[in-house]
């Protein structure tokens, strides 16, 4: 008789404790297999941390400890090999402790799909099958206008991905309408085309330099600085075959991947079959079997985003965050893990070094670099030793800069786009907000259209005629006239990705331009497509959100145009200069590329604001200087560190009460340098009605707080209607 410790897959904090179940049967179970359990009356998925062998009879364990523990059988038992090695194990357990979080959480978070410690799993596809979405009738009487919107997708696409439609319960009512239909077929696994193998660039005297300092530093986590297109790719390369021929493997990582398709390519030309790919766009299919060839040795190089920190990789050598600035390698919601930190932990357990490359590496990162905690290389040129863009503010409140033609956009952009479509050369514009108008509202009565379950300001998108709240999701048809007054005046204010578009069009009406956003970027293909065509020169103009902006190389780009550079500003976030002065950086260094000069033009109504000065010049080091000293006087990272605490209930006093409660609990311990903001009211402080209030604790020595907070967290968790998330190192407020 054995004796199996078994977490739940149930990730809630007042259930982050092992369950004991007794087995007596011949196959086997150890530590790390699935099995399924009976929990509270309801089947359940566990996962088993430790066995302990018993010479106790059921009756006589019942005795000891005053209940009947449960008996699983053979067929309760899932796996025939542990799921995780002790390394990830022992990942799982520091990742779940650094974020305060249920280790089954993190355990779900670090497996596949069709692996994961849940219920769920056992119905995930061992096949690959992809589900599709066709339309039959794009008529819309009837229908609500969630189903609406989802139908005028599928009508533009068809057929496109069931999991990039949306909700499954609208789909469940267009299909039940005969609207659409779904069609089934059989994926192909999961290939990298087969291509010639690149013969790898000899590395300039600068990469080779930095080449060696990375392999000669003492340090296990080492900054890369290098400006755009200084070829730190090149150097990932030449260092991922420096471990690979050591017998070690390689973990790269990338912020998103189906917006750098260069570095699979890069990688997979370079290093062929030895490489597997895992991203969130892979089917469950695709994920188990590029998952089972990481874990069973076949694959020595992962090229992945964010969860891929987390891949079975045994012997690692070497791990690359390229672009470790963004914020996609932090997870949004539970455990809220960033991938940094949890490669730098990887890192360290497994002796392996941590490479962390940038143009504007995050203030975190920079800041422990210079005090030498982190070992240092960097590239300062360019490749060819090409120039940095020439860059111009303009200044959006002089009106003298603008003609006739145009309110958005300033003759002197007008003047260069021409100038740039006359020479054939591609033009990139930077709009970081997408839809049409972004408000709407009546200039008789005064009724302004906004969200009625957050109360967000609603954005007209004329793609499909829609008023849509960006964040949570509301959307309604465009009502020609005003709800509260019924006039046909309305006034449609600001200004988004297709707006730009359509203005750039009726301007320069011969050139062909492309869109790229996340309304453009749900059909995932699209982004593919539309870059790809971009880069072959099927367009002059690409008009889009940051998602331009990041690590693609389109050589003829000679113009790099920030329509507003002031949206990200007013965030309420602590990031807010950090995340424009990047942005901003990041447009300028997309534009001359090549053997043509760059040109760079940035509209501003902020034309002093030094997050937008030092970005126009890609001064990082300027920047970088100006933000520490803000964030010295203001206190926030990296002089101090953050937890968010956010709680939520369905009763805004009882929320509000628990929130004070907790402050009040904090404070009652007298901590040296705790210091607790709050209770705030978020700007969305109500979602799916349910109200928020949030404290933010800020304190320089973690190890003085954590257990406290760990404790005073189980004892509120178990406080019924308000439940309390935790973000530990959170990126806003
Ligand atoms: P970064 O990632 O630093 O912005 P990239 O790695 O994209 O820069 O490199 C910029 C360009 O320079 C790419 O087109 C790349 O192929 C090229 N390149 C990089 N290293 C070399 C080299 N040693 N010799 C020739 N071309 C190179
Ligand atoms: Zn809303």
């Amino acid at each position: 008789m054995i004796i199996l410790d078994v977490l739940t897959q149930y990730g809630t904090r007042s259930l982050d404790r092992t369950f004991s179940y007794l087995y007596n049967g011949k196959k086997k179970v150890e530590p790390r297999f699935r099995v399924r359990i009976d929990f509270a009356g309801h089947p359940a998925m566990g996962f088993v941390l430790a066995v302990h062998p018993t010479s106790q009879t059921p009756p006589e364990l019942e005795k000891e400890n005053g209940y009947a523990f449960k008996e699983i059988t053979e067929d309760d038992i899932i796996d025939e090999e542990p799921l995780i090695n002790d390394h990830l194990m022992l990942l799982a357990s520091q990742v779940a402790d650094y974020y305060f979080a249920p280790l089954i959480s993190v355990l779900q978070a670090m497996l596949p799909q069709s692996l994961s410690p849940r219920l769920s799993s056992l119905h995930g596809p061992k096949v690959a099958y992809e589900k599709w979405v066709a339309l039959l009738d794009a008529s819309e009487e009837g229908l609500t206008d969630k189903q609406i919107e989802m139908l005028r997708l599928v009508a533009k696409n068809s057929p496109i991905l069931k999991k990039e439609a949306g909700s499954a319960s609208i789909l469940e009512k267009l299909i039940e309408a005969r609207k659409v239909r779904i069609l089934l077929q059989e994926k192909m696994r999961f290939q990298i085309p087969p291509e010639e193998l690149d013969v790898p660039h000899e590395m300039t005297l600068d990469q080779q330099a930095a080449y060696e300092a990375i392999l000669e530093s003492p340090k296990e986590v080492i900054l890369l600085q290098g400006v755009t297109g200084s070829g730190k790719t090149e150097v990932y390369l030449h260092l991922s075959d420096k471990f690979l021929s050591d017998g070690k493997t390689v973990l790269m990582l990338v912020p998103e991947i189906n917006l750098t398709p260069a570095m699979v390519e890069y990688f997979s030309r370079r290093f062929g079959p030895k490489v597997a790919i895992l991203h969130s766009g892979l089917t469950p299919g695709e994920r188990y079997d590029e998952y089972r060839r990481i874990a069973n040795g076949k694959a020595q190089i992962v090229v992945g985003a964010r969860s891929a920190v987390f891949a079975p990789l045994s012997n690692i050598g070497l791990i690359i965050l390229d672009e470790e600035h963004v914020e996609s390698y932090k997870q949004d919601n539970s455990p809220y893990y960033h991938a940094r930190e949890v490669a730098i932990m990887r890192g360290k357990d497994e002796g392996a070094k941590v490479l962390l490359g940038s143009a504007t590496p995050s203030l975190e990162t920079k800041a422990r670099a210079s005090r030498g905690v982190y070992g240092y290389a960097e590239l300062k040129h360019r490749i060819n030793e090409k120039a940095l863009p020439h860059t111009q503010i303009i200044d959006l409140t002089d009106r003298s800069n603008f003609s006739k033609k145009s309110e958005k956009l300033s003759q002197p952009l007008l003047l260069k786009i021409q100038e740039k479509l006359d020479k054939k050369e591609q033009v990139m514009l930077l709009i970081n907000r997408r839809g049409y108008w972004t408000g709407v509202n009546c200039p008789n009565c005064g009724y302004i259209f906004t969200c009625p379950s957050c109360g967000g300001n609603l954005t007209y998108h004329q793609d499909d005629q829609m008023l849509k709240c960006h964040h949570c999701g509301f959307v309604e048809r465009f009502p020609a006239q005003c709800p509260n007054c019924g006039a046909t005046n309305l006034r449609r204010v600001g200004y988004g990705t297709e707006r730009v578009v359509k203005e750039v069009q009726d301007l320069f009406p011969s050139s062909r331009i492309a869109r790229l956003d996340s309304d453009i970027g749900q059909i995932s293909r699209n982004v593919e497509l539309t870059l790809r065509a971009f880069q072959n020169g099927e367009y002059d103009i690409l008009v889009g959100t940051q998602m331009i902006a990041k690590g693609h190389d389109f050589p003829n780009v000679t113009l790099s145009g920030v329509v507003l550079a002031d949206i990200g500003l007013s965030l309420p976030t602590y990031r807010a200069s950090e995340r424009t002065f990047e942005l901003i950086a990041q447009a300028v260094g997309r534009s001359g590329r090549s053997q043509k000069e760059g040109e760079a033009l940035i509209q501003t109504y902020n034309p002093s604001h030094y997050a937008i000065v030092y970005g126009a010049r890609q001064d990082f080091e300027g920047f970088y200087a100006r933000e520490m000293q803000e964030r010295k006087i203001t206190q926030y990272p990296p002089y101090v560190y953050l937890i968010l605490l956010e709680f939520g209930s369905a009763n805004e006093t009882k929320c509000v009460q628990a929130s004070y409660d907790f402050k009040k609990e904090i404070e009652s311990q007298d901590f040296e340098a705790v210091t607790v903001v709050g209770p705030l009211t978020p700007y969305y402080a109500l979602t799916n009605g349910r109200h928020k209030r949030i404290l933010l604790l800020k304190f320089k020595n973690r190890d003085l707080i954590a257990g406290y907070l760990k404790n005073l967290l189980s004892k509120y968790s178990s406080r019924g209607s308000v439940d309390i998330s935790i973000n530990v190192d959170p990126l806003d407020y």
